[in-house]
This record gives structure tokens, sequence and C-alpha cells, in this order.
């Protein structure tokens, strides 16, 4: 029987109707099912940040761990004002599925503190994370759990974390990725989310025999992620028709000039006002003409709201969870193809794993060897759940979380939980 489509449209329900899903595929028993979807550890703390004014402000940050069975625990941070324990729950647990689809030797956790950093300044932004880590370090650590960015936090971010951490434990570069690379990161690994969703989507055009080359692509969220998958893309010869953020967007049918576009998002912290299109709305680059769509902001923007109104035919999820499971029903009777954001993003977490090997190891890659490996995976990955998708006739996603729940399943049962 299919499960009940969930009536929220949070992330929560996203995730858990995906792993039901794929349950039912699997047959696991109601222990099982339990067992997987229950989180493994979750903690809120108080993190207190004297501001400069001299004032005291109090933040709450979460961490939430989903699973270790395949491995320790791996899962980004994000700043948000908006971030609770139950969003953080379901990244957590879209995390392990991730790990688990292309095969690396992790679970899943995620973490968060509600805060706009906007509002901050950098010591005060430095000030918070230090705190944070204070609070949590005994949770964290190479064989525990290892966070990566998110959602407005990078790399200075990941080196205060590695340095906190290394103050109660020691220097152990291998607690954190995302770090830089004269801190040691891995080659590769800013760019390495854009660059896998830009790997999946030239995978599935190729089968599909839709040309790369002139390719209309519309881009929502313009950080790290967006902004690189926007490189990419422009370089194979694609069409940047539309790009967004969350000060608003711009859209040129004749293609958004990517090097100043970059360079103008760069010095102005937004795409909002770049000269070289018209300016459009946030929401409307959802909608825009365009072959490949690709959600690279928030969760749950593709709902039964928009997706009556999705003009792409190719939506590549480079945000997690973007799409809700009343959209994604909409969406195949529309006949739009979904590339499922388990497998789509999961490039940063790939090139986080050879980080943390690298780290473990003291020996260093080349960019070349890191986005080899990378691609070797992901296609990999990519394969699995196209092959499973085509002999079932199930969509991708359904594929891609069938996949990955069978691998945890099983290594639950080795385990003898
Ligand atoms: P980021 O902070 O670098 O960029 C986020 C972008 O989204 C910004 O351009 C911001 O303006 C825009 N945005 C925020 N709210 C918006 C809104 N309401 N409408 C439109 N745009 C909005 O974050 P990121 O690291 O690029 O992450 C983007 C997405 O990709 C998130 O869903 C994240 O979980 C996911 N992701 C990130 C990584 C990674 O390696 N950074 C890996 C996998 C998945």
């Amino acid at each position: 029987m299919e499960p009940a489509r969930p009536s929220s449209d949070g992330p929560r329900e996203i995730v858990e109707y995906n792993f039901q899903r794929a349950a039912d595929r699997l047959a696991l028993d109601s222990e099982m099912r339990t067992l997987l979807s229950t989180p493994f550890r979750e903690v809120r703390v108080e993190v207190p940040v004297r501001m400069d004014d001299g004032s005291l402000r109090v933040f709450v940050g979460y961490r939430v761990q989903h699973s270790g069975v395949r491995g320790p625990s791996k899962g980004g941070l994000r700043y948000h004002p908006d971030t609770d324990l139950n969003e953080v729950r379901a990244l957590a647990a879209a995390m392990n599925w991730k790990t688990s689809l292309v095969n690396i030797p992790f679970g899943g956790s995620k973490g968060g503190i509600a805060v706009d950093p906007a509002e901050l300044s950098t010591r005060e932004l430095e000030r918070l994370t230090r705190n944070y880590v204070r609070r949590i370090h005994l949770l964290l650590g190479p064989y525990r759990d290892v966070p990566a960015p998110d959602v407005n936090t990078n790399a200075q971010v990941m080196t205060w974390i590695f340095d906190e951490y290394s103050a109660h434990h020691g220097y152990t570069p291998a607690c954190v990725t995302g770090k830089p690379v004269e801190l040691g990161g891995s080659q590769g690994r800013e760019a390495a989310t854009g660059r896998g969703v830009f790997y999946i989507t030239e995978a599935f055009l190729k089968d599909l025999g839709m040309p790369l080359a002139g390719a209309r692509v519309a881009i929502q969220g313009f950080g790290n992620v967006g902004s690189n998958a926007a490189r990419f893309f422009a370089e194979a010869g694609a069409k940047l028709v539309a790009v967004a953020d969350v000060r608003g967007g711009v859209f040129n049918q004749e293609g958004l000039d990517i090097l100043p576009l970059l360079a103008y998002a760069r010095t102005q912290r937004t795409v909002a006002g770049f000269a070289g299109g018209q300016a459009i709305s946030n929401e409307d680059v959802l909608e825009s003409e365009c072959d490949v769509l690709v959600p690279a902001a928030l969760h749950c923007v593709i709902t039964r709201h928009n997706a009556g109104k999705i003009r792409a035919k190719v939506i590549a999820e480079a945000a997690n969870l973007p799409t809700t499971p009343e959209a994604d029903e909409i969406l195949a009777q529309r006949g739009i193809h979904i590339l499922p954001d388990i497998l789509t993003n999961a490039g940063g977490v790939v090139v986080s794993y050879f980080e943390w090997t690298q780290n473990l190891t003291q020996m260093f890659w080349e960019e070349d060897r890191v986005n080899a490996e990378m691609h070797k995976i992901l296609i990999r990955a990519y394969q699995q759940m196209a092959e499973l998708a085509a002999r079932e006739k199930i969509p991708f996603r359904t594929a891609a979380y069938t996949v990955a729940v069978d691998r945890v399943a099983r290594a639950e049962r080795l385990r003898g939980t």
C-alpha cells in the first residue's frame, strides 16, 4: 500500500514520506522502520554571545545525528533565523540517505543555529561558532560526527570549528570538512556541490538525448552551490536564462553573461540589480521558461501551489528537500523529470569524504584527482538509481531512496542492533 501523502509541506514530512515509500518497496518490518527513522542523538544548546557593544545575546543551536551505523555521522552546519529542531532533524535524515546512496563510509547528521548572520560582525560570528563548538565538542570528532559548510557558513566558519575543537582535543583537522586548503581543506571542495549538480545533470541530459550546449538553465539561490553550478553550466555552453537569490532575480532569454554576473554577485552580495537582464522575483525564477531548473536555496520551494506552473523539462535538485511529495506527483503527471537531491547535491559530501581521508592520511590530492574520483562515485550512484528506476518503473527519487535505505538496513542487520 502506498503511504499516505503528508498534508503538511514541512521538510520532516518530505524525508519521512520518501523513506516510507522505499521501506515499502523493501518490505521492511515496523521494527526496522522505527530504527531507521528515529534519530540516534539530538542536542539543543544555548549559545551565548557577548556582542561588540557589550550586550549579551543568547542563540539556540542544534545538532542531530541521524545514524552512524555505516560510519561517523556527516553533515553541514547552517546559520539561518528559521532553523529549528524539526528542520535539522529532517536534514540529518536526508544526509544519512545521501551518504548511503553514494556509498561513502558515513552516516548522516546536521547542525544549525537560529541566527541571521548578516546581523553579526565577523568577531561576533567567531564567538558564536566557538561557543557552539564548546558546548557540543564531546559529540563531534573524526570518528563520531564531522560537520561541513551549509547555508550561510563557509570555510572561515569551518576554520573556527577546527581551531576550537583542536583546542580541546589536540590538532585534529579531520574533525570538520570544508576548511581552506591552507589548513587541510581539499582541492575542489568549495566548488564540489555545484560541480556534482552539473555532473549529474550532464549524465541525465545525455541519456535523455538533450544537448547541454544551448540548454536553458534557471537557478534559484546564488550562494556556494548555485553560483558554482551556474559557472559549470555556462562553461559547458548552456544558457543561463534566470537566477535569483533572497533579494531578487534577473532574467535574460539570450543568456546572462556569467563572468560579469559572478563578479557582480561577489561585490554586491546579491544578483538583484545586475544590469545584464530584466529584474524578476525569486518565485518567478522557479516558473520561468527553461529546460533545466536548479533549486539551490532552501527546502520546500516546489509545492502543490506552484508545481502546476513549472515550465522546466528537468529539475536538478541542488538544495536539500526542495520538493514536497504532492508536488512530486503533479510534476510526474506533467512529465517533468526530477533528479533527486540526495544524488544531485552529493558532490559536496563526496569531496568532504576525500578531505577527511586526506586529513587522516596527511597525503594530499591534486584537484584533477578529486574531480575524477567524485565523478566516478556520483555516476556509479546515478547508474544504480537509473537502472532500478527503469527496471521497476518507479521515479528516480523512489529508486534513490530504495538503494540508500536498503544499504543502511543491511548494515543495521549485520551489526545486530
Ligand atoms: P549559501 O548560503 O551559500 O547560499 C544560499 C543562497 O540561497 C543565497 O544566494 C541566498 O540568497 C539564497 N536564498 C536564501 N533564501 C532564499 C529564498 N527564500 N529565496 C531565494 N533564494 C534564497 O548556501 P549553499 O551552501 O549554497 O546551500 C544552498 C542549498 O544547497 C541548501 O539547501 C543546502 O542545504 C544545499 N546544499 C549545500 C551543500 C554545500 O556543500 N554547501 C551541499 C549539499 C546541499
